[in-house]
């Protein structure tokens, strides 16, 4: 099953992809986390997309499409994938279908997080990362056993770079500008199906793999 989760910054995806993922054993494809592994590692690619990410702009369709290419087409997707913060833009979409029509591959459904931009807000500026082993957490919703450490390898919870008030604001009018359209794009292909992203964790993961069902996905 080849998967795309579609939505505003905020909206849940990258946590609702880790689920998805272990139930329906497909590997979890997340351009945001790949591109700051690039950042992290120093590569010409991190260092590149590091300038637009820190001021929550796009970062260039030719890298993110390279980059989710070539990982689309490894072994462990070959059954299967879940793209999370990709494709994001019109010719990112065409390109998608352009490499998947050439190995005989098709999207077979695009979740799409309908969000708040109140919800998404509160849970960017509130996010909480480890930079040792990349957990999530929230400083309301999700807390730490203790204050500013992590749960599964103490190591000091920081936050991210574009998760500061004034970025986030500017992520979602990103959104509103150059991903939105994508909703008419997949629902004219009649593979877009609605999803509450308002919803806590485990009762939209009910609500997805029910919809799965109906679809005759899983
Ligand atoms: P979010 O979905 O919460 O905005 P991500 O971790 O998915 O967070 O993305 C963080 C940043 O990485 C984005 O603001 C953008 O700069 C960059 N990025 C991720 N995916 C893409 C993409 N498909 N196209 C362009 N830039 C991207
Ligand atoms: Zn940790």
């Amino acid at each position: 099953m080849n998967i795309v989760l579609l939505g505003p910054p905020g909206a849940g995806k990258g946590t609702q992809a880790k689920v998805l993922s272990k139930e329906y054993k497909i590997p979890h494809i997340s351009t945001g986390d790949m591109l700051r592994e690039a950042v992290k590692a120093g590569t010409e690619v991190g260092k590149l997309a590091k300038s637009y990410m820190d001021k929550g702009e796009l970062v260039p369709d030719k890298v993110v499409v390279d980059i989710t290419g070539e990982r689309i087409s490894q072994s462990d997707a070959k059954s299967g994938f879940l793209l999370d913060g990709f494709p994001r833009t019109d010719e990112q979409a065409n390109e998608l279908d352009l490499a998947l029509d050439k190995t005989g591959k098709k999207i077979d459904i695009v979740l799409c997080f309908k969000t708040s931009p109140e919800v998404s807000i509160a849970r960017l500026s509130g996010r909480r990362v480890c930079p040792k082993c990349g957990s999530n957490f929230h400083i309301e919703n999700m807390p730490p056993k203790e204050k500013d450490l992590c749960d599964y390898c103490n190591g000091r919870l920081i936050q991210r770079n574009d998760d500061k008030y004034e970025t986030v604001k500017r992520r979602l009018v990103v959104y509103e500008n150059q991903t939105k359209s994508l909703i008419d794009y997949y629902q004219k292909k009649h593979i877009l199906k609605e999803v509450s992203g308002n919803l806590e964790v485990n009762a939209l993961f009910c609500e997805i793999k029910k919809l799965f069902v109906r679809e005759r996905l899983a």
